[in-house]
């Protein structure tokens, strides 16, 4: 049986780490071909999607740079034909009070966490439209629903990124091209050990604790949410059984939101 995305090529911006380069390793499995982009070890992350199958790529673009983010697209065309299936993963987080947030970190998470998703749509939209087909899953965050504190830019640039995936989904909704958000809670990834760390050194507390504290604070099950869960949903909506699964934010967040 031929593979669901074999002939497609996806790009997952920021999959050389966490979220990113597990949904990578799923659509590689899939069939697609994969572009990954990011800052961490692209050595490791080539040889994990490669042993995959399917062909890797990789575009060390700066998602907070929009003349970045032109030439990793005009990359994906002139390599692999243009994307066929879009991940908007690559983020940014920073912690500190509305009256303390340095003013650069704001600008830098909008930059990746929101406006970066806008350049590589805009850019990827034309190729999907020719063909008629084309899935873009915005990696938001339970973040897009709801806020904590200490997290303004993040939470902003969150729900921004619902906005836009529900635009994205109506501006192609008579087409065979579908836009869709997913909203993780916490997953064990960089991003949330730098939280842990933080949380351990300010409480003067163990790793296990600090772990502990910041998952049952937020996320009822009081577990992680896996990578390999993340990629089977972002898979799922590769799939013609999601075709009018459009705008959605799909929330995996272990009862997070439905308190
Ligand atoms: P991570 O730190 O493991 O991975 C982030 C990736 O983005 C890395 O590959 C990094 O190199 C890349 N990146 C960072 N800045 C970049 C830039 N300017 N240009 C290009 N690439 C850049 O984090 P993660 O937890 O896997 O997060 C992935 C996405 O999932 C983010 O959008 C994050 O907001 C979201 N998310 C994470 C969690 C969680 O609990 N981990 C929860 C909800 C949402």
């Amino acid at each position: 049986m031929t593979a669901p995305l074999h002939g497609k090529t996806a790009l997952v911006t920021g999959s050389t780490s966490g979220i990113g380069l597990g949904i990578a390793t799923a659509l590689a499995e899939q069939g697609a071909s994969v572009i990954l982009n990011g800052f961490g070890d692209v050595d490791a992350a080539r040889t994990i999607v490669g042993r995959a199958g399917g062909r890797v790529g990789y575009h060390g673009a700066d998602l907070g740079r929009a003349d970045h983010i032109a030439a990793l697209m005009s990359y994906a065309a002139a390599e692999f034909d243009g994307v066929d299936v879009l991940v908007n993963n690559a983020g940014i987080q920073h912690v500190a009070s509305i009256e303390t947030f340095p003013v650069d970190k704001w600008d830098a998470i909008l930059a990746v966490n929101l406006t970066a998703a806008f350049h590589t749509t805009r850019l990827a939209l034309p190729a999907m439209r020719a063909r008629n087909w084309g899935r873009i899953i915005n990696i938001a965050s339970v973040h897009g629903l709801v806020a904590s504190i200490h997290k303004a830019a993040y939470v902003a640039a969150k729900h921004g990124l619902l906005g836009l995936t529900k635009v994205t989904a109506l501006e192609t909704a008579r087409t065979g091209i579908t836009c869709n958000a997913l909203c993780p809670g916490w997953v064990l990834t960089p991003l949330v050990q730098r939280q842990i760390d933080d949380r351990a050194a300010r409480e003067g507390v163990g790793d296990d604790v600090a772990r502990e504290a910041l998952l049952v604070e937020k996320q009822p099950s009081a577990d992680f949410v896996t990578l390999e869960q993340l990629a089977a949903t972002a898979t799922f909506l590769c799939s013609d059984a999601a075709n009018q699964v459009r705008g959605a934010a799909w929330n995996v967040d272990g009862g997070w939101i439905a308190q």
